[in-house]
C-alpha cells in the first residue's frame, strides 16, 4: 500500500510530482486545490464558500475541507492507497488524517500487520525560486501579493507539519530546486525505500 503525503511550498513542484508517482505506483493522485478549484468552477455551496479565502490566498477553513478529503478516501479507487497534494495543510489537518490512517490500519490488521504505509515528502525549493516558479505559471491566485500571502500562509502554518512527521519518523527530504526528472527519480527512490 502506497500513501504519500508531499509537503512542500507552493510552487515546490508537489502537483506535477504527485501527479507523476500517481502513475507510477498507480495510486489515485488528490489534490485538496484541484478539488476545490472545481467546486468554485461548478459554484457549488462548497466552492462558493471557499472561493473568497482561495482568492487571498489563505487556507479554507478546516470546517469544509475535513468531510471533502475524507469523502474523497473513502472512494474506491483510494483503497489500495494514494498520494495526497495539498493535504495536510496545518496540525489539525495532520492529527486527522493520521487518525484516519491509524483507524485503517486497525480495520485492516489481520491482512498485513507490519505495513509501514504512510510516508511524508518534504520538497525543498528556496522561496525565490517559488516565488519566479509561481510568477510564471499565471494561474488565477498566482499575482505577486496572493504569492507572498500564500508562502507566509505556508511558512506559518504547513511548515510546522516537518517537525511533526520528523517526531513521527514518517519524513523523506527531497530537492525539489532539480530537473523535473531527476525529483522524480528521487522521490521513487526515497518512496521505494521508506
Ligand atoms: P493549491 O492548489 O494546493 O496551491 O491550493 C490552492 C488554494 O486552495 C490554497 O491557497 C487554499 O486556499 C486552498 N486549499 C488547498 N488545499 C487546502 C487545504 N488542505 N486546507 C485549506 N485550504 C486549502
Amino acid at each position: 500500500m502506497v500513501q504519500v503525503i508531499f509537503l512542500g511550498p507552493p510552487g515546490s513542484g508537489k502537483g506535477t510530482q504527485a501527479a507523476r508517482v500517481s502513475e507510477l505506483f498507480q495510486v489515485p493522485h488528490i489534490s485538496t486545490g484541484d478539488i476545490l478549484r472545481t467546486h468554485v468552477a461548478q459554484q457549488t455551496d462548497l466552492g462558493q464558500k471557499a472561493k473568497a479565502f482561495m482568492d487571498r490566498g489563505d487556507l479554507v477553513p478546516d470546517g469544509l475541507i475535513l468531510d471533502m478529503v475524507l469523502d474523497r478516501l473513502h472512494q474506491p479507487d483510494a483503497q489500495k492507497g494514494w498520494i495526497l497534494d495539498g493535504f495536510p495543510r496545518n496540525v489539525a489537518q495532520a492529527t486527522f488524517i493520521e487518525q484516519v490512517v491509524l483507524q485503517q490500519k486497525a480495520e485492516n490488521a489481520s491482512d498485513n500487520a507490519n505495513d509501514k504505509s504512510l510516508n511524508t515528502i518534504n520538497l525543498e525549493v528556496p522561496d525565490q525560486v517559488l516565488i519566479e516558479r509561481l510568477l510564471a505559471r499565471g494561474r488565477a491566485d498566482d499575482c505577486e501579493q496572493t504569492i507572498r500571502h500564500r508562502l507566509q500562509v505556508y511558512h506559518e502554518q504547513t511548515e510546522p507539519l516537518i517537525q511533526f512527521y520528523r517526531d513521527r519518523n514518517q519524513l523523506s527530504i527531497v530537492n525539489g530546486n532539480l530537473s523535473v526528472d531527476q525529483v522524480t527519480a528521487e522521490l521513487k527512490k526515497a518512496i521505494v525505500a521508506a
